[in-house]
């Protein structure tokens, strides 16, 4: 915790796994598949306009490696910077229920035979959960934690075109309540805030929709121009600009303030994991500056999680002023 502060004015993913666990937990991402229905070109789509070779992978060097070599390697590297001692598997890159349930299945029982390893995470999209992937993810839920991270990344039909995702909101909307519906999986979706022609309106709506999904928490993005993307090109052409850091911290300020303080939030922004591969904007290779940026701007507009939200329960409440506690300075 920051000194002279009770904590983040949001409630952020450490807090959401340390009362499921009662202790820190941290990811090992780990890449086992290496496509997603986008780049195979499946029904006429196309790979994400922002998505560059790597798929979202952490790590390009772990296409080389087999799956006990990643998390071997990964765990001590994580374990001593942030001095962890359990950890999960965060299957990441690409989509990860784009292959066939023996190969899932494998994955899952390789992950879980380390006894440092508390469950596992999946990336995946809204339109690759098939029956069998959610029976599976909820036989594993019954022995073991299991969350699914499901790239939803707008509520807009509009920017989802300029994303070139291959679905629509609904599609995401359906996603989650099958998912929700047929699973007790701990789940999260992604969001990208930065395309052309969003509005503060659509930000607060999209605050609101994610409180009425029966989600537990939010990863957020800033859109960025990567090398060897169509964004890129876009970019190169004077057809795309990245949004400005202060516009895209008022729209997290903004956000958060119609979120309900149920929901964690993993991080505040996007952060290249190979930087030489970032084009634009510069101001997101600053990942500590960046998230400092925003928590300080937070502070300064006495804005937290929820703040804007007409809540009426007591627990409703008692969360709100868990949060409120959090922009006044400890004296
Ligand atoms: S973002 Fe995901 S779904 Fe889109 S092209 Fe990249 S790996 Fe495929």
């Amino acid at each position: 915790m920051e000194k002279g502060w009770r904590g983040l004015p949001y409630h952020t993913i450490a807090e959401h796994y340390k009362r499921i666990f009662g202790e820190k937990v941290y990811k090992l991402p780990v890449t086992v598949v290496d496509d997603c229905p986008n780049r195979m070109g499946l029904k006429g789509m196309k790979t994400c306009s922002f998505c560059d070779v790597w798929g979202s992978a952490a790590r390009s060097e772990s296409f080389e490696m087999t799956l006990p070599a990643q998390i071997e390697k990964y765990k001590i590297e994580i374990g001593e910077k942030y001095n962890s001692k359990k950890f999960l598997i965060y299957f990441q890159a690409y989509t990860n229920t784009f292959t066939k349930v023996p190969v899932l299945r494998a994955n899952f029982d390789t992950a879980l035979s380390y006894p440092f390893v508390k469950g596992f995470v999946l990336g995946t999209r809204p339109d690759c959960l098939s029956k069998s992937v959610l029976d599976l993810w909820q036989e594993y839920n019954q022995k073991s934690f299991v969350a699914v991270e499901l790239g939803v990344q707008s509520f807009s039909d509009r920017d989802l075109e300029f994303m070139r995702r291959g679905h629509t909101a609904k599609d995401s909307i359906d996603a989650i309540h099958k998912i929700a519906n047929s699973t007790t999986v701990d789940l999260g979706i992604h969001l990208i805030f930065g395309s052309p022609d969003e509005t503060d309106e659509e930000i607060i709506e999209t605050a609101k929709k994610c409180n009425d999904l029966p989600i537990t928490n939010i990863k957020l993005h800033n859109m960025h121009v990567l090398k060897n993307t169509e964004l890129e090109k876009w970019h190169a052409a004077g057809l795309y600009q990245p949004i400005e850091r202060d516009l895209y911290t008022k729209r997290v300020e903004l956000f958060l303030s119609y979120l309900h303080p149920r929901i964690a939030v993993h991080r505040l922004a996007a952060f290249a994991s190979r930087w030489e591969e970032l084009i634009a904007p510069k101001w997101t290779s600053d990942k500590m500056g960046t998230h400092q940026f925003i928590v300080d701007h937070l502070r300064h507009t006495k804005t937290y999680q929820g703040c804007k939200l007409d809540l009426i329960t007591t627990e409703d409440l008692f969360l709100i002023n868990q949060m409120k506690l959090r922009i006044e300075p400890i004296i």
